[in-house]
C-alpha cells in the first residue's frame, strides 16, 4: 500500500478545493516530522523541488536546545541551512487534518547538493543500498506501544506533567470490552491513518493500565520507518483532536510497564522470494537467516544506544514486564531480546524486542540492518537457541544498564563505525552524552522528595 496522492491527483484535489496545505516535513534526531506547512499552490508551483530549513535540525535535542559539540554545526559555523527534497513517493492525504497533504524530505547539503550523511533517512538508505548489492530487500515492521491519557497536553502541561491519569483504569491486554471504551480515539487513529495510505493491520489493548498497540503491515525499509514516523504524529495530533493526549515515552512511571516497538525484520530476494526461508531447515530457517540473527545477536550491545538513545529508555529494560533484559534469541519466547516469528513458514522473520517507542525508526533498522548484514558478510554461527525465562539467565549478555554504557559501547563499534562513517557515529555519541550531561545537571522531583527535609 504506497503513499496514496500523485502529483496529479494533489492538483486535481487543490483545484477542486479539497487540499489547500501541504505539510513538507524532514525527519530530526529524535525521528519526528520537523518542516513547514505550504500554501498547496505555492507547493504545485515550484515549492515540491525544494525547501530549506537550519541545519540546526540535526543537531538539537527535544527542547530546541542549541547543543554544542557537532562537527557537523555550531554557533561558530552560523548554523547554515539544509536543502530539503521532498521524496514524491510518500506524498500522502493526512484525512485527520482538514484540507492537508504531507510529504517526506530527503535533507541535502546546501552547497555540494549531496544527501547530508547524519541525516537520519539517509543514513538507513544507505544500509538499504548494501542490502540491494547483496541482493535482497529488507522487509520490516515496526508494533509500537503507547499509553493514552485522559487529560490534552495543555491540562497535562499546566499540572506540570504530573499524574496523567490513563484513560483505560486496569489491563486491557486483548481485551474487547475494555478497549471498547478507548474506541471514539483509537477507531479514529485507525482509520486515520489508513486513509493516509498506512496499512493498518489492528490496535489492542496491552499489558498495562492505560497502554495500547498499533500494528502496521510491514513493508521495505524505507516505508516502514517513513510511516512509523507519520504514525506517531498521526497518534498524537487525533488524541490531541480528541482533547486527549499519548506518550511514546519508554517508560513515563517506574512502577509500571514500558512502551516498545518491536521490530520485525526479514530479508527478501529482489524476485519477491522470501531469503530467511528454507522448508527443509530447522523452524524453516534459512542459512542465511541464521546468519544474520548471529550478526544481531554479536552487535546488539553495541547498537543498542541507537534502540534506547535516551536516559529513560533504560529505565525499561526491567525483568517479569515484556521487556528484555538479555540479547540472546529464542524461538517464540517473549523474555528474550530476540525471538523468531512465524517459524515454518514464509513469514519466518526475526523481532528485535529492545527497542522503545522512543528510538528513532531510521536508526533503529539502519543499526539491525548493518548488524544482520554484518553477521551474512561474515558467515556468522548462530548459537543455540535459550529457551525457558530469560530473566532468569545468569550467564546470559545483558541489554547494556545505561545509556552511559551503550554510547560508549557504540563509540567503540568498529562495525558501526565502518557501516555508517565515523562522523556519524561521533555525531550520535555527542547526543547521547548531551542527554547524559542534561541528566546530570538537572534537579529532579525524586531529588527533592528524597532530600528536601531529611538530607
Ligand atoms: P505478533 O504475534 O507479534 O502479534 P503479528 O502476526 O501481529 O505478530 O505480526 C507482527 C508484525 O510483523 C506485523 O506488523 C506484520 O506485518 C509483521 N510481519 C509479518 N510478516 C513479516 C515478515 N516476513 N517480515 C517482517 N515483518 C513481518
Amino acid at each position: 500500500m504506497p503513499a496514496n496522492l500523485s502529483m496529479e491527483s494533489l492538483k486535481a484535489a487543490v483545484t477542486a478545493g479539497e487540499i489547500d496545505t501541504v505539510l513538507v516535513c524532514t525527519i530530526d534526531m529524535q525521528g519526528r516530522l520537523m518542516g513547514k506547512r505550504f500554501h498547496a499552490r505555492h507547493f504545485l508551483d515550484g515549492g515540491w523541488e525544494e525547501t530549506h530549513c537550519c541545519n540546526y535540525l540535526l543537531a538539537t535535542d527535544m527542547e530546541m536546545m542549541t547543543v554544542q559539540g557537532y562537527a557537523a554545526t555550531s554557533w561558530a559555523s552560523g548554523y547554515g541551512d539544509h536543502v530539503m527534497k521532498p521524496d514524491l513517493s510518500t506524498l500522502r492525504l493526512v484525512p485527520w487534518l482538514p484540507g492537508t497533504a504531507l510529504v517526506l524530505c530527503d535533507l541535502l547539503d546546501h552547497h555540494t547538493h549531496q544527501e547530508v550523511p547524519h541525516a537520519p533517512r539517509a543514513i538507513l538508505k544507505r544500509q538499504i543500498a548494501r542490502a540491494s548489492a547483496m541482493g535482497f530487500v529488507p522487509m520490516m515492521a515496526t508494533e509500537l506501544e503507547f499509553f493514552l491519557f485522559e487529560q490534552s497536553y495543555e491540562a497535562l502541561r499546566d499540572a506540570n506533567w504530573r499524574d496523567p491519569k490513563t484513560l483505560g483504569g486496569y489491563n486491557v491486554d486483548y481485551a474487547i470490552f475494555g478497549t471498547s471504551k478507548e474506541e471514539e480515539v483509537m477507531r479514529a487513529i485507525r482509520n486515520g491513518l489508513y486513509g493516509a495510505g498506512i496499512p493498518v493491520e489492528c490496535s489492542k489493548g496491552e499489558a498495562e493500565t492505560g497502554q495500547e498497540e498499533i500494528n502496521i503491515r510491514y513493508s521495505d525499509a524505507l516505508d516502514t520507518a517513513d510511516m512509523h514516523s507519520i504514525v506517531k504524529n498521526g497518534v498524537k495530533e487525533i488524541a490531541h483532536a480528541k482533547g486527549r493526549s499519548v506518550t511514546f515515552m519508554a517508560k513515563y512511571r517506574h512502577d509500571r510497564v514500558g512502551s516498545s516497538s518491536h521490530v520485525h525484520q526479514s530479508l527478501w530476494t529482489a524476485a519477491g522470494a522470501p531469503a530467511f526461508f528454507d522448508e527443509t531447515a530447522d523452524h524453516g530457517m534459512s542459512a542465511l537467516m541464521r546468519h544474520y540473527v548471529a550478526g544481531l545477536l554479536h552487535h546488539a550491545r553495541d547498537i543498542t544506544c541507537l534502540l534506547a538513545p535516551y536516559v529513560n529508555s533504560y529505565k525499561r529494560f526491567v525483568a517479569g514486564t515484556f521487556a528484555p533484559t538479555k540479547t540472546v534469541w529464542s524461538l517464540d519466547n517473549r523474555t528474550a531480546g530476540f525471538r523468531i516469528c512465524g517459524e515454518g513458514t514464509k513469514g519466518v522473520r526475526v523481532e528485535c524486542r529492545i527497542g522503545g517507542a522512543d528510538l528513532n525508526p531510521y536508526l533503529a533498522m539502519a543499526a539491525l540492518l548493518a548488524a544482520g548484514l554484518d553477521g551474512i558478510e561474515r558467515k556468522l554461527d548462530l548459537a543455540p537457541a535459550m529457551s525457558g525465562d530469560a530473566y532468569l539467565g545468569t550467564d546470559m549478555p545483558e541489554v547494556p544498564k545505561t545509556l552511559g554504557e551503550a554510547a560508549s559501547l557504540m563509540k567503540g563499534s568498529a562495525m558501526l563505525r565502518t557501516a555508517f562513517g565515523d562522523a556519524v557515529i561521533d555525531h550520535y555519541h555527542r547526543a547521547a552524552l548531551w542527554e547524559i550531561e542534561e541528566q546530570n545537571r538537572v534537579v529532579t522531583d525524586w531529588e527533592l522528595r528524597r532530600g528536601l527535609e531529611r538530607a
